[in-house]
Protein backbone atom coordinates (compact mmCIF):
# COMPACT_ATOMS: atom_id res chain seq x y z
CA UNK A 1 0.00 0.00 0.00
CA UNK A 2 1.65 3.56 -0.22
CA UNK A 3 0.25 7.00 0.63
CA UNK A 4 0.27 10.46 -1.10
CA UNK A 5 0.99 13.14 0.54
CA UNK A 6 -1.38 16.11 -0.23
CA UNK A 7 -0.87 19.46 -2.00
CA UNK A 8 -3.76 21.44 -2.92
CA UNK A 9 -7.50 22.12 -1.08
CA UNK A 10 -8.68 19.14 -2.53
CA UNK A 11 -6.54 16.81 -1.36
CA UNK A 12 -6.33 18.31 2.12
CA UNK A 13 -10.39 17.58 2.21
CA UNK A 14 -10.22 14.14 1.01
CA UNK A 15 -7.15 13.66 3.76
CA UNK A 16 -9.51 15.08 6.33
CA UNK A 17 -12.06 13.03 5.56
CA UNK A 18 -10.47 9.92 4.96
CA UNK A 19 -8.89 10.81 8.62
CA UNK A 20 -12.31 11.63 10.09
CA UNK A 21 -13.46 7.75 9.38
CA UNK A 22 -10.40 6.66 11.07
CA UNK A 23 -10.48 8.87 13.98
CA UNK A 24 -14.10 10.32 14.89
CA UNK A 25 -12.58 11.19 18.36
CA UNK A 26 -10.83 14.01 16.36
CA UNK A 27 -14.24 15.19 14.67
CA UNK A 28 -14.44 18.66 15.77
CA UNK A 29 -10.47 19.58 15.42
CA UNK A 30 -9.99 18.11 12.21
CA UNK A 31 -12.79 19.97 11.00
CA UNK A 32 -11.08 23.04 12.34
CA UNK A 33 -7.78 22.47 11.11
CA UNK A 34 -9.36 21.86 7.98
CA UNK A 35 -10.73 25.05 7.14
CA UNK A 36 -7.35 26.63 8.49
CA UNK A 37 -5.18 23.85 6.27
CA UNK A 38 -7.53 25.26 3.66
CA UNK A 39 -7.54 28.77 3.88
CA UNK A 40 -3.37 28.84 3.80
CA UNK A 41 -3.69 26.76 0.99
CA UNK A 42 -6.17 29.55 -0.60
CA UNK A 43 -3.65 32.16 0.10
CA UNK A 44 -0.39 30.55 -1.58
CA UNK A 45 -1.29 32.05 -5.03
CA UNK A 46 -1.66 35.52 -3.75
CA UNK A 47 1.97 35.77 -2.31
CA UNK A 48 5.02 38.18 -4.22
CA UNK A 49 7.84 38.01 -2.65
CA UNK A 50 11.35 38.56 -3.99
CA UNK A 51 13.98 35.76 -4.06
CA UNK A 52 15.96 35.34 -1.00
CA UNK A 53 19.37 35.38 -2.39
CA UNK A 54 22.45 33.21 -0.75
CA UNK A 55 25.86 34.37 -2.29
CA UNK A 56 28.09 31.54 -3.96
CA UNK A 57 30.97 32.16 -1.35
CA UNK A 58 28.41 32.07 1.43
CA UNK A 59 26.48 29.14 0.19
CA UNK A 60 30.18 27.28 -0.27
CA UNK A 61 30.28 28.13 3.84
CA UNK A 62 27.04 27.08 4.86
CA UNK A 63 28.39 23.76 2.83
CA UNK A 64 31.22 23.46 4.04
CA UNK A 65 30.14 23.68 7.56
CA UNK A 66 26.52 22.28 7.60
CA UNK A 67 24.67 25.09 8.46
CA UNK A 68 21.07 25.50 7.52
CA UNK A 69 20.87 28.32 4.60
CA UNK A 70 19.02 30.77 6.20
CA UNK A 71 17.88 31.91 10.03
CA UNK A 72 14.24 31.63 10.65
CA UNK A 73 14.42 35.66 11.12
CA UNK A 74 15.27 36.08 7.71
CA UNK A 75 12.06 34.58 6.12
CA UNK A 76 10.03 37.06 4.19
CA UNK A 77 6.54 37.74 4.36
CA UNK A 78 4.06 38.95 2.55
CA UNK A 79 2.22 41.36 4.40
CA UNK A 80 -0.70 41.71 2.10
CA UNK A 81 -1.43 38.05 1.91
CA UNK A 82 -0.47 37.36 5.72
CA UNK A 83 -3.07 40.21 6.88
CA UNK A 84 -5.55 38.83 4.77
CA UNK A 85 -5.37 35.28 6.27
CA UNK A 86 -4.74 36.74 9.44
CA UNK A 87 -8.37 38.09 9.32
CA UNK A 88 -9.87 34.75 7.96
CA UNK A 89 -7.85 32.53 10.55
CA UNK A 90 -9.17 34.74 13.42
CA UNK A 91 -12.94 33.95 11.87
CA UNK A 92 -12.23 30.82 12.01
CA UNK A 93 -11.23 30.55 15.52
CA UNK A 94 -13.92 32.77 16.46
CA UNK A 95 -16.24 30.34 15.10
CA UNK A 96 -15.19 26.84 15.79
CA UNK A 97 -12.74 26.92 18.64
CA UNK A 98 -14.11 27.91 22.18
CA UNK A 99 -10.68 27.66 24.13
CA UNK A 100 -9.02 30.81 21.93
CA UNK A 101 -11.90 32.59 20.14
CA UNK A 102 -12.29 35.46 22.43
CA UNK A 103 -8.29 35.61 22.10
CA UNK A 104 -9.26 35.84 18.24
CA UNK A 105 -11.91 38.41 18.68
CA UNK A 106 -9.28 40.70 20.71
CA UNK A 107 -6.65 40.09 17.63
CA UNK A 108 -9.16 40.86 14.96
CA UNK A 109 -10.74 44.04 17.12
CA UNK A 110 -7.16 45.25 18.20
CA UNK A 111 -5.61 45.20 14.53
CA UNK A 112 -8.85 47.32 13.36
CA UNK A 113 -7.87 49.55 15.78
CA UNK A 114 -4.58 50.12 15.16
CA UNK A 115 -3.39 48.86 19.10
CA UNK A 116 -1.96 45.82 17.16
CA UNK A 117 0.55 46.03 14.26
CA UNK A 118 0.10 43.06 12.26
CA UNK A 119 3.74 43.34 10.69
CA UNK A 120 5.07 43.94 13.82
CA UNK A 121 3.38 40.34 15.27
CA UNK A 122 4.71 38.98 12.42
CA UNK A 123 8.52 39.69 12.19
CA UNK A 124 8.45 39.37 16.63
CA UNK A 125 7.45 35.15 16.08
CA UNK A 126 9.98 34.92 13.57
CA UNK A 127 12.85 36.63 15.91
CA UNK A 128 10.98 34.95 18.91
CA UNK A 129 10.94 37.96 20.46
CA UNK A 130 9.08 36.69 23.84
CA UNK A 131 9.23 40.09 25.24
CA UNK A 132 7.22 41.35 22.63
CA UNK A 133 4.71 38.31 23.51
CA UNK A 134 4.60 39.03 26.85
CA UNK A 135 3.74 43.04 25.93
CA UNK A 136 0.97 42.18 24.09
CA UNK A 137 -0.34 39.20 26.59
CA UNK A 138 -0.07 42.04 29.34
CA UNK A 139 -1.79 45.12 27.37
CA UNK A 140 -4.39 43.01 25.11
CA UNK A 141 -5.36 40.67 28.01
CA UNK A 142 -4.95 37.64 25.43
CA UNK A 143 -3.63 34.47 25.76
CA UNK A 144 -0.11 34.35 24.49
CA UNK A 145 -0.56 30.84 22.83
CA UNK A 146 -3.52 31.92 20.54
CA UNK A 147 -1.57 35.01 19.16
CA UNK A 148 1.23 32.81 17.92
CA UNK A 149 -1.01 30.57 16.80
CA UNK A 150 -2.75 32.57 14.60
CA UNK A 151 0.60 34.66 13.74
CA UNK A 152 2.11 31.62 12.64
CA UNK A 153 -0.86 29.97 10.95
CA UNK A 154 -1.05 33.65 8.82
CA UNK A 155 2.72 33.74 8.10
CA UNK A 156 3.33 29.84 7.40
CA UNK A 157 2.14 30.30 3.62
CA UNK A 158 4.97 32.87 2.80
CA UNK A 159 7.36 30.71 4.84
CA UNK A 160 6.38 27.80 2.38
CA UNK A 161 6.72 30.05 -0.36
CA UNK A 162 10.10 31.31 0.76
CA UNK A 163 11.68 27.71 1.55
CA UNK A 164 10.52 25.90 -1.67
CA UNK A 165 12.25 28.78 -3.47
CA UNK A 166 15.30 27.86 -1.10
CA UNK A 167 15.49 24.50 -2.02
CA UNK A 168 17.04 24.99 -5.15
CA UNK A 169 20.27 25.73 -3.44
CA UNK A 170 20.44 22.63 -1.81
CA UNK A 171 22.99 20.39 -3.59
CA UNK A 172 21.58 16.74 -4.46
CA UNK A 173 24.72 15.36 -5.08
CA UNK A 174 25.61 15.94 -1.43
CA UNK A 175 22.03 15.05 1.17
CA UNK A 176 21.82 17.20 4.17
CA UNK A 177 22.46 14.48 6.74
CA UNK A 178 21.93 16.83 9.80
CA UNK A 179 19.17 16.39 11.74
CA UNK A 180 18.20 20.01 11.58
CA UNK A 181 16.36 21.51 8.49
CA UNK A 182 19.15 22.31 5.71
CA UNK A 183 17.10 25.57 4.62
CA UNK A 184 15.98 26.97 8.45
CA UNK A 185 17.93 24.80 11.11
CA UNK A 186 14.52 24.16 12.83
CA UNK A 187 14.10 20.37 14.41
CA UNK A 188 11.83 18.13 12.51
CA UNK A 189 8.34 18.03 13.55
CA UNK A 190 7.26 14.80 12.12
CA UNK A 191 8.60 11.87 9.50
CA UNK A 192 7.03 9.78 7.10
CA UNK A 193 8.95 6.31 6.29
CA UNK A 194 8.15 5.34 2.46
CA UNK A 195 7.55 2.52 0.80
CA UNK A 196 10.78 1.91 -0.32
CA UNK A 197 12.51 2.15 3.11
CA UNK A 198 13.50 6.01 2.21
CA UNK A 199 12.83 7.99 5.28
CA UNK A 200 11.59 11.60 5.22
CA UNK A 201 11.69 14.41 7.78
CA UNK A 202 9.89 17.27 7.89
CA UNK A 203 10.63 20.75 9.10
CA UNK A 204 8.39 21.73 12.35
CA UNK A 205 8.32 25.64 10.90
CA UNK A 206 8.72 25.64 7.19
CA UNK A 207 7.44 21.73 6.43
CA UNK A 208 10.26 21.50 4.06
CA UNK A 209 11.12 17.60 3.38
CA UNK A 210 14.47 15.88 3.14
CA UNK A 211 15.37 12.37 3.41
CA UNK A 212 17.31 10.90 6.85
CA UNK A 213 18.87 7.66 7.76
CA UNK A 214 16.18 5.25 9.27
CA UNK A 215 17.96 4.38 11.88
CA UNK A 216 18.56 7.74 13.57
CA UNK A 217 17.90 10.22 15.83
CA UNK A 218 17.60 13.70 14.26
CA UNK A 219 18.03 15.49 17.55
CA UNK A 220 21.09 14.28 18.90
CA UNK A 221 22.63 12.17 15.70
CA UNK A 222 22.48 8.84 17.38
CA UNK A 223 22.54 6.05 15.02
CA UNK A 224 23.16 3.44 17.70
CA UNK A 225 19.93 0.48 17.21
CA UNK A 226 19.96 -0.55 20.52
CA UNK A 227 19.15 2.59 21.84
CA UNK A 228 16.54 3.80 19.04
CA UNK A 229 13.23 2.40 19.67
CA UNK A 230 9.81 3.02 17.90
CA UNK A 231 6.38 2.28 18.57
CA UNK A 232 3.06 1.62 17.03
CA UNK A 233 -0.30 0.37 18.29
CA UNK A 234 -2.22 -2.51 16.71
CA UNK A 235 -5.45 -0.30 15.97
CA UNK A 236 -3.43 2.52 13.84
CA UNK A 237 -0.16 0.47 12.46
CA UNK A 238 0.62 3.76 10.25
CA UNK A 239 1.60 5.54 13.21
CA UNK A 240 4.79 5.16 14.68
CA UNK A 241 6.54 7.11 17.57
CA UNK A 242 10.38 6.90 17.14
CA UNK A 243 12.20 7.33 20.63
CA UNK A 244 16.00 7.59 21.67
CA UNK A 245 17.36 6.64 25.48
CA UNK A 246 20.03 8.86 24.09
CA UNK A 247 18.93 11.73 24.60
CA UNK A 248 15.15 11.00 25.70
CA UNK A 249 13.32 12.56 22.64
CA UNK A 250 10.48 11.69 20.36
CA UNK A 251 9.02 12.46 16.89
CA UNK A 252 5.92 11.38 15.73
CA UNK A 253 5.88 9.42 12.32
CA UNK A 254 3.88 7.71 9.87
CA UNK A 255 4.55 4.61 8.10
CA UNK A 256 3.26 4.70 4.45
CA UNK A 257 3.50 0.64 3.67
CA UNK A 258 0.55 0.24 6.14
CA UNK A 259 -2.01 2.87 4.43
CA UNK A 260 -3.16 4.21 1.10
CA UNK A 261 -4.85 7.12 2.41
CA UNK A 262 -3.59 10.76 0.94
CA UNK A 263 -1.40 12.26 3.73
CA UNK A 264 -0.96 15.77 4.85
CA UNK A 265 1.61 15.77 7.05
CA UNK A 266 0.63 18.86 8.87
CA UNK A 267 -2.85 17.53 9.36
CA UNK A 268 -1.47 14.21 11.32
CA UNK A 269 0.74 15.73 12.90
CA UNK A 270 -2.18 17.70 14.97
CA UNK A 271 -4.34 14.43 14.81
CA UNK A 272 -1.32 12.32 16.65
CA UNK A 273 -1.95 14.43 19.62
CA UNK A 274 -2.45 10.99 21.97
CA UNK A 275 0.64 10.02 20.59
CA UNK A 276 2.17 12.80 22.56
CA UNK A 277 0.59 12.13 25.67
CA UNK A 278 1.63 7.82 25.05
CA UNK A 279 5.81 9.34 24.17
CA UNK A 280 5.69 11.59 27.39
CA UNK A 281 3.81 8.79 29.91
CA UNK A 282 6.84 6.95 28.36
CA UNK A 283 9.36 9.45 29.42
CA UNK A 284 10.18 10.77 26.59
CA UNK A 285 10.32 14.57 25.08
CA UNK A 286 8.86 16.41 22.32
CA UNK A 287 12.05 17.51 20.15
CA UNK A 288 10.15 20.81 18.62
CA UNK A 289 9.68 24.12 20.21
CA UNK A 290 6.18 24.94 20.17
CA UNK A 291 6.53 27.46 22.66
CA UNK A 292 5.59 30.26 19.72
CA UNK A 293 4.03 28.28 16.88
ZN1 LIG B 1 12.79 24.59 7.90
ZN1 LIG C 1 18.56 11.37 20.57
Amino acid sequence: MTAHLASTSQQITHATAALKKLRPAYGELLNFYEKIFVAQEDSRSDIKLAALKITKEMLALKKKEKFPLIDVSEFRIDPKAAIALLERICAIVEAANKEMADSARVIRKAIASETLNPQALFSSLLKADHAYFKKLKKDLAIDKKTLAFVAYISIKPSVVHCAEQLASYLDSDHPWDKGFCPLCGSAPGFSVFEDEGQRVLFCGFCWHQWAAQRIYCPFCENKDSNSLHYYFSEEEKYYRIDSCDSCKTYLKGLDQKNTDRVIYPPLEFVATLHLDIKAQEMGFKSGIQLELQ
